[in-house]
């Protein structure tokens, strides 16, 4: 008797070392991260064409327009402090951050976004409703830039702010107190009409946002107020963290059709929120 419940814990023992070698094995391996550089990382996301006149032309490639920080880009790994790999429960949280992510099926865009992206990572701000985001507005001398233009942008932040996420925005008039700046120019030499550069740390806390739109569209058409907040509500998407989705009716879309948000753009940015941000590999 004694035997043979020393024979079922030796057993138990020799498959506990196995699927401890296994687990060492198959583990992913996180790229080491550079520690020398923490700065944080910044992308320039494309933009969407102005959404009227069909045919729309092919989205541009996402070449941002060239903000120097880019380049910092490819020094960010998954999101473990400096020299850190991650532990059994990070990489368990991750696992049942991809497992809810996948649950939501197509009813949101979050799975297709991470598979785009070239490092897994899900960015957004930390819960603002306390201390709301500032977002400061650029004065500018560009033609054809209207003060209608402004009250259009403040309705598209606050469209995505209602649309159950947890964060406000304050519009301030202190430039050194923005953490959203949004500037202008009077159009874009690729097919674009705004332009949205988030930096964001290394566990993908959204630090900051630059939202650049243009005053006329590349075919050098004026743009209208209501032009403007389309645009806007698109870049915005990119402020709080949102890629791009593959279908054609949500805002997110490279170069949007629609005016205004889809069900899945407030799904998609509602799950992001209730997410933890960082790596999900
Ligand atoms: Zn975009």
């Amino acid at each position: 008797m004694v035997e043979r419940r020393l024979t079922g814990m030796i057993a138990a023992a020799a498959v506990l070392i196995v699927l401890f070698i296994f687990w060492d094995v198959f583990r992913p391996v996180a790229r080491a991260v550079d520690s020398s550089a923490p700065a944080p990382t910044t992308l320039a996301v494309d933009s969407i064409a102005r959404p009227i006149a069909p045919p729309t032309p092919p989205p541009a490639a996402p070449q941002p327009v060239a903000p120097a920080t880019t380049a910092s880009q490819g020094t960010a790994g998954p999101t473990v402090p400096a020299g850190r790999q991650p532990t059994y429960f990070d990489l368990l949280a991750r696992s049942e951050t991809r497992r809810r992510i996948r649950l939501t099926g197509t009813s949101t865009y979050l799975g297709e976004m991470l598979a785009a992206s070239d490092d897994s990572m899900l960015r957004r701000w930390d819960n603002r409703q306390q201390s709301p985001v500032r977002v400061w507005f650029a004065s500018t001398n560009a033609a054809n830039f209207k003060p209608a233009f402004l009250e259009q942008i403040r309705a598209a932040f606050g469209q995505w702010a209602n649309a159950g996420v947890p964060i406000r925005f304050d519009f301030v008039t202190d430039s050194t107190q923005a953490e959203v700046t949004v500037k202008w120019r009077i159009q874009f030499e690729i097919e674009r009409t705004g332009q949205t550069d988030v930096t964001w740390d290394d566990q993908g806390h959204i630090q900051s946002a630059v939202v650049t739109l243009a005053t006329f569209d590349p075919k050098g058409r004026p743009m209208e107020p209501d032009d403007i907040r389309v645009v806007a509500m698109h870049e915005v998407g990119h402020v709080l963290g949102l890629d791009h989705s593959k279908d054609s009716t949500d805002i997110m879309f490279p170069t949007a059709k629609v005016r205004e948000l889809s069900d899945r753009d407030v799904r998609t940015v509602r799950l992001l929120y209730e997410l933890t941000p960082g790596s999900v590999r």
